[in-house]
C-alpha cells in the first residue's frame, strides 16, 4: 500500500489522500486502476484504488518487437524512441500519461493514436492482439489491467513531428486540467459548442471552462469536484438544448459507483 495525495498527484489537482494498493505482479485487480492521473476527475469519496508498481516501468527490445510496461511514463518512452531512432512514438511529446492509461484511452492527437502501431497487450487474462480489441476515438473495450504492450519496431524517429505536436499542444492551457473535457462530436468540435453556449471562461467557484480553450475544464486554484460536476452538467444541458447534441465526456469521473 502507498499513501497518495490525489490533490497533488492528479493533473487537475482534485481528490482526497488515500491508500492505494501497489500491484507487483499480473493478477486480477478489484479496484479502480490509477495510471498517471491525467484524465481523471476523482470525487472526495472514491472507490478502492490500485496502481502498478515500478516493476511495470520498463522498455525492452526482443528481436523486432518493443515491450513496454504498463507503468512506463510517456516521457520515458519518447526519450527511448529518440535515443534508439524508433518511429511512431513522437505523439508522446507533451502527452502526459503512462503506457497503461494511454492504451486504455487510445490517447492521441488528430490522426495519430496509440493504437496505430500497437501489436498486442498483456492483461491478467493473457495476451490479446490488436485485432481482438475493439477501439476507436479515445475508447477501447479493454477489460482488466494492461501490464504490458508491444509495438513493432520501425526505424526513423521523426524530429520534425515533435515540432508539430509541440505547436498543437502549445495551444492547450497550462492551468491544471485533465485534458479535453468532452470528446469532439463527429466532424465537429466540443469547444465550439461550449463557446456558442456562452461557457468559454465561465466559472463556478474555482473551476472554469478555459478562456483560451473552452473544452479544457481548468482548476483556477481551489476548484472542487462538486464545482466541476456542476459545470459539466450545465454544459451538457446547454449544448443539448441549443444544438441537440449529447456531449460525451472524455475525462473520467471516478466516484464510488465507477
Ligand atoms: C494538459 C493535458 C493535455 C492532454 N492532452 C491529451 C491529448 O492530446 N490527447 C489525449 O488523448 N489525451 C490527452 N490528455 C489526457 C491524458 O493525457 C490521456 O488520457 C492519458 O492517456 C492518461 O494516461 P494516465 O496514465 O494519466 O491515465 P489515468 O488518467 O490515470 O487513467 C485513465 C484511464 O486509464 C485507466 N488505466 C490507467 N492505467 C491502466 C492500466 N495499466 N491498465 C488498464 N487501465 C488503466 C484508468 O483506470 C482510467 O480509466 C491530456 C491531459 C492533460 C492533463
Amino acid at each position: 500500500m502507498k499513501t497518495i495525495n490525489l490533490e497533488t498527484y492528479t493533473s487537475i489537482k482534485i481528490g482526497p489522500t488515500l491508500y492505494v494498493e501497489v500491484i507487483e505482479k499480473p493478477l486480477h485487480v478489484e479496484a479502480f486502476l490509477l495510471g498517471g492521473g491525467n484524465n481523471l476527475l476523482i470525487s472526495p469519496n472514491p472507490p478502492k484504488m490500485a496502481m502498478l508498481g515500478k516493476v511495470f516501468d520498463f522498455l525492452h527490445v526482443e528481436e523486432d518487437i518493443l515491450h513496454i510496461g504498463g507503468a512506463t511514463p510517456s516521457g520515458k518512452i519518447l526519450s527511448f524512441a529518440k535515443k534508439h531512432n524508433l518511429k511512431n512514438f513522437e505523439l508522446m511529446q507533451k502527452l502526459p500519461g503512462t503506457l497503461g492509461g494511454m492504451v486504455k484511452m487510445n490517447a492521441g492527437l488528430k490522426e495519430w493514436e496509440i493504437f496505430n502501431h500497437l501489436v498486442a497487450i498483456k492483461t491478467e487474462n493473457g495476451w490479446f492482439e490488436k485485432k481482438d480489441i475493439e477501439f476507436g476515438y479515445r475508447r477501447t473495450d479493454i477489460e482488466g489491467t494492461i501490464y504490458e504492450a508491444t509495438f513493432k519496431i520501425q526505424y526513423g524517429f521523426d524530429i520534425s513531428l515533435l515540432e508539430i505536436f509541440k505547436k498543437m499542444r502549445d495551444n492547450q492551457p497550462k492551468l491544471p486540467s485533465a485534458g479535453s473535457c468532452f470528446k469532439n462530436p463527429v466532424g465537429n468540435f466540443a469547444g465550439k459548442f461550449l463557446d456558442e453556449a456562452g461557457l468559454k471562461g465561465f466559472k463556478i467557484g474555482d473551476m472554469a471552462f478555459c478562456e483560451t480553450h473552452a473544452n479544457f475544464l481548468v482548476n483556477l486554484g481551489n476548484g472542487t469536484f462538486e464545482d466541476a460536476i456542476e459545470l459539466i452538467d450545465l454544459a451538457k444541458k446547454r449544448v443539448f438544448e441549443k444544438n441537440g447534441i449529447d456531449l460525451e465526456l472524455e475525462i473520467k469521473i471516478v466516484n464510488q459507483k465507477t
